[in-house]
């Protein structure tokens, strides 16, 4: 085996060597690229208990975009970091599960592309069509890998970072009894976004009420934060979308709440527009003080997301609940679209 050039790999291998037996390491598949064979891994840490809430952080699935890795791999440290004098976590650890997939499609981020190194968006490559009409090519296209937004061949297998994705997802996450997942983006626009599903259809989940809830807590608990929470299929509809496939998977009596977390590149870009000369650099912020801003502003929401799954059974609506949190949601997200 060639060794790997990725620096993101060699971090991650030093946070495995600090935290020793507290986190466990699983190679989730091997993608080759360039004569090399390139890890998927999964590190885990905290409860064994098959029933304990858990937290899937994901990052690197469009290998252009290269701050999502870095956002997980940065959190994944603070919590190595804590481990070492923080009681709280630990105490937080023994009664919950985190997942990290720090680099979802590690061929794309070698390659400096969206898509994986078959040509094949990782986010339009699951089997779930969109019934409503989606945006040409953005939507997911079967026309040609050399366009970008490629879902793959009609009938073939899903590619093998989105099967391994899939996969630890299901095995360590939405078969328990409350999950959320957060996956790491950045995408074009002036706004932090966190998405819930549906991708392929306006219709709402099941689980708006706990979306709402969850909504809630955040805004009274993180005063002033700047994120827009809503459906991603109030910005656009698209084909193949992994999390609406895993969602439709689960069992409707689990709590199973996939988050993507969007994070606006153009606020990068308008403070420095020589951005937008450089493919890299529209998706990333270049200035390290900027890049050291983005870092720190996620961290503390992905710890709210991490705090609030420990502590779900305090704040997720009732029966009795429910309806109201579905009447205020169905208002605030599937009313008139605000952009
Ligand atoms: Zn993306």
């Amino acid at each position: 085996m060639t060794s790997i050039a990725l620096p993101e790999l060699l971090e991650l291998e030093d946070l495995v060597r600090l935290a020793g037996t507290r986190i466990e390491q699983r190679l989730l598949c091997e993608v080759s690229f360039d004569k090399q064979r390139l890890p998927v891994h999964a590190y885990m840490l905290g409860s064994q208990d098959p029933q304990a809430p858990a937290v899937g952080v994901f990052g690197g699935v469009h290998g252009l975009e290269r701050i999502g890795a870095e956002v997980v791999i940065a959190y994944l440290r603070s919590l190595v970091m804590r481990l070492r004098w923080d009681e709280t976590l630990h105490r937080q650890l023994e009664s919950m599960r985190l997942v990290f997939v720090p680099l979802v499609n590690p061929g794309g981020l070698c390659r400096g592309t969206r898509a994986n190194p078959n040509g094949v968006d990782l986010m339009r490559n699951a089997p779930v069509d969109a019934r409503e009409r989606v945006p040409y090519l953005v939507g997911g296209q079967r026309i040609s890998a050399a366009l970008p937004w490629y879902r793959g061949n009609l009938g073939a297998p899903m590619e093998s970072e989105s099967a391994a994705l899939c996969k630890v997802v299901a095995e360590e996450l939405s078969c328990r009894p409350f999950s959320i997942t957060v996956d790491c983006h950045s995408g074009f626009g002036l706004h932090d976004r966190v998405w819930f599903p549906f991708a392929h259809t306006t219709r709402p989940i099941d689980h708006l009420p706990e979306i709402h809830a969850l909504c809630e807590t955040m805004d009274e608990t993180l005063l002033h934060h700047r994120y827009i929470v809503e459906p991603q299929s109030r910005q656009y509809l698209a084909h193949g979308d992994l999390w609406d496939h895993l969602y439709l998977g689960v069992r409707p009596e689990r709590v199973f709440l996939p988050l993507t977390l969007e994070m606006g590149s153009w606020l990068w870009v308008r403070k420095n527009p020589r951005q937008l000369l450089s493919r890299h650099g529209l998706f990333n912020p270049t200035i390290e003080h900027r890049q050291h801003r983005v870092l720190r502003r996620h961290i503390g929401w992905l710890d709210f997301i991490t705090r609030a799954a420990c502590s779900h059974l305090r704040w997720t609506p009732t029966d009795a609940q429910r309806q109201r949190h579905r009447e205020l949601a169905m208002a605030r997200w599937y009313g008139r679209p605000e952009r």
